[in-house]
């Protein structure tokens, strides 16, 4: 692969992770057969949904995505303070959304300096998980540094084998993707996935989109691995409706890796709140510069 190739692939990922969010945040928490009754087929950056969004307006998931990221960036390398930091300045910032678990964790750091939570049985969210982009990109192909960052970035809010398992998974087939490989290879990372927690298995799929992980990673290696283009992969997924605005970001972070960020449609991008693009742009720069491929 040619830097310009990973850079438009590490883009892609990012970029569509930020489309994926903005499309499903208008049906989150909606059925498929709501959906259908207000939407037909939802397909267009439109806004609204339960948070009122703007159109092209992203929620928690992109924007604690690139508080991590920042933090990498600002520190050029690991400080999992600063990390924790940025979390309460984006949780002070009155965000549009916050799920529960992410809440209770950065409120536990903020009011008592602690930084990883114990293991707990509800930490089986997917907020850990949603928001570990930047660390795949800045520990391309360093699998030691990628294990060890995610874990810390996760254990600020959700310490629970499964959120675990889910990210290192996640995190390992964008590398993959990144890298020019191809579905194959993801297919089997998600088997190695499944035969370490059964739970996993997504065929047949069972239809369920929550922000439980299991849910949420059945949904997002369904709608990836039974599509074949960037924006049949992301209709398909957020029309699931449920933690739509989430899975449809991670399914969007694996596509865009996948198709590369010519495949992202044009009245997407051009939808998307324009700062956050700029922001994305820079970070991902950044970030593949400090994982020494620029
Ligand atoms: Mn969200
Ligand atoms: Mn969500």
């Amino acid at each position: 692969m040619s830097t310009e190739q990973v850079l438009n692939k590490a883009l892609g990922a990012y970029l569509g992770f930020a489309c994926g969010d903005a499309l499903g945040a208008t049906v989150e928490f909606m059925t498929p057969k709501q959906i259908q009754k207000r939407h037909g087929v939802h397909r267009d950056m439109i806004g609204g949904g339960w948070l009122a969004l703007e159109a092209g307006q992203v929620t928690d998931d992109t924007q604690m995505s690139l508080a991590l990221g920042q933090a990498i960036i600002d520190h050029q390398g690991w400080n999992i303070r600063a990390v924790a930091d940025n979390f309460v300045a984006w949780l002070e910032s009155d965000p549009p959304d916050i799920g529960n678990t992410c809440r209770r964790g950065i409120t536990r750091y903020r009011d008592s300096g602690e930084l990883f939570g114990l293991p707990r049985d509800d930490d089986a969210g997917n907020g850990a998980c949603m928001r570990n982009l930047p660390v795949a990109l800045a520990t391309l192909n360093r699998p030691d540094y990628f294990n060890e960052w995610s874990l810390q970035q996760s254990h600020i809010t959700h310490n629970h084998p499964l959120s675990n398992a889910a990210t290192l998974t996640l995190g390992r087939m964008v590398n993959q993707l990144i890298n020019g490989q191809d579905i194959d290879t993801c297919k089997q990372e998600a088997e190695q996935l499944i035969s370490q927690y059964g739970e996993f298995a997504y065929k047949p799929y069972p239809g369920k989109a929550s922000a439980y992980i299991v849910d949420t990673m059945q949904t997002v290696l369904h709608y990836f691995f039974s599509t074949d283009s960037f924006e049949s992969c992301l209709i398909a997924t957020v029309n699931q409706g449920a933690d739509a605005d989430t899975t449809g970001a991670l399914v969007g972070m694996l596509a865009g890796a996948k198709y590369g960020i010519e495949q992202i449609p044009e009245r997407w991008l051009a939808r998307l709140d324009q700062q956050v693009v700029e922001q994305i742009r820079q970070q991902t720069t950044g970030l593949i510069r400090l994982a020494g491929l620029l």
